[in-house]
């Protein structure tokens, strides 16, 4: 194992960690990845900065892309119609991305069958779910990265939990869904866990107040679908629920219906400010295929790539975009290592803003997200990813 120093762990102890090159198994192409992510989890999930991110983040995706292409024969013929040779030093921005829906198409992996420890589904807009194979290893990872990133927002200790949701959505497994999903994974942040709404959607009015009479003294956590929260605790709950003001939101998804609604996220918060009280709210993207590694939207209103993450945009002719140009979002994780999905591109316009310098403090590029694009470019682009495979 060859190991140098290159990160602070925390700059005011002046300290360094060692972080591993990925160590190949000359057969297999296999690197040992969730040590190598382990190293990045020793450091404040928005502490690095573009010189100290840049060659950890260049190393371990350049570890995943040949990882996955020594053992994904899908992705190895891809990058070979490409022209691509995963064993060359490439620039992140060079490595190929996958469009997202692929995962939609194909059943793409890189670990045996028999080490798939859960398949991950989600239905995104309609048609066929993706499918995303994630071995323990890499479920593991998306736990941990997942609680380092939100704990930077709500602090370390579980704060009692506010869902804007009803409890059958989590009971009946028919309905097992990616709000599902979302609640139970953001359910390990929270205790005394207390749904707002009753099974048929109605607001419990009485269970809310309930709740806030209990804990609403204190910082608590709230957690929902952007559109229930808009429905529910806007809509039709509107002024029957206030005295939010120690509440910290945190939301996703569904924010497609908010853009049909026209309402947009600085609308939201405002809202919500004025007629519960809720003034600290936060928006997060991500994608299914990239579960755990997802961005935050800060005090300032800006999406935040962690030190697990990295977005790009590009123009209609796949071209990097400048800062503060829109386009489409490329994203990269470094968390999946049982299937091919650290490098993405989404069917999402938005633009990177700027990188390190955001007003909350904290590192790393920050972008906006505007909207999904119109469908049938990126679906040309996906299908010919899928007729060459
Ligand atoms: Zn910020």
């Amino acid at each position: 194992m060859v190991g140098r120093k290159c990160l602070p762990t925390n700059p005011e102890k002046d300290s360094t960690f060692v972080v591993t090159v990925p160590k190949f198994q000359e057969q297999t192409g296999h690197f040992d990845h969730a040590s190598e992510v382990a190293d990045l989890l020793a450091v404040a999930p928005y502490e690095l900065d573009k010189g100290q991110k840049g060659p950890v983040f260049d190393r371990i995706t350049q570890g995943l892309t040949r990882h996955h292409a020594a053992n994904c024969t899908e992705y190895a013929n891809m990058l070979r119609l490409l022209k691509f040779d995963a064993d060359e030093e490439h620039a992140l921005e060079d490595v190929p991305f996958l469009p997202a829906r692929l995962f939609k198409l194909l059943d793409l992996k890189s670990v045996a069958p028999d080490a798939v420890h859960r398949v991950l589904t989600s239905s995104g807009t309609g048609g066929q779910p993706s499918r995303i194979s994630l071995d323990a290893p890499t479920a593991a990872l998306q736990t941990r990265v997942l609680t380092r990133i939100v704990g930077d927002f709500l602090g370390k200790s579980r704060l009692p939990m506010l869902v804007i949701d009803a409890p059958s959505t989590i009971r009946d497994r028919t309905r097992f869904n990616a709000r599902a999903a979302g609640i139970m994974g953001f359910s390990m942040f929270g205790r005394n866990i207390t749904y707002a709404l009753n099974d048929d959607m109605s607001l419990d009015v009485d269970g809310v107040v309930a709740f806030l009479e209990r804990h609403g003294q204190a910082p608590f956590f709230m957690f929902g679908f952007t559109f229930m929260v808009y429905q529910h605790l806007l809509g039709a709950g509107a002024g029957r629920v206030r005295g939010l003001e120690n509440g910290i939101l945190i939301h996703g998804g569904g924010w497609k219906k908010l853009v049909d609604l026209a309402i947009d996220n600085e609308a939201f918060k405002q809202r919500l400010k004025d007629e519960t009280g809720l003034g600290r709210v936060h928006n997060y993207y991500g994608l299914v295929e990239q579960t755990g590694s997802i961005f935050m939207e800060c005090e300032a209103g800006h999406m935040h790539c962690s030190n697990f993450s990295d977005v790009m945009i590009r123009d209609a002719d796949f071209q990097l975009c400048p800062n503060g140009e829109r386009g489409l979002i490329e994203l990269v994780s470094l968390l999946p290592g049982s299937y091919p999905g650290h490098v993405l591109l989404t069917e999402d316009e938005g633009a990177v803003i700027g990188e390190d310098d955001c007003s909350c403090g904290r590192k790393g590029k920050y972008f906006q997200v505007y909207g999904r694009v119109a469908k049938a470019e990126v679906r040309g682009c996906s299908d010919a990813y899928a007729s060459a495979s």
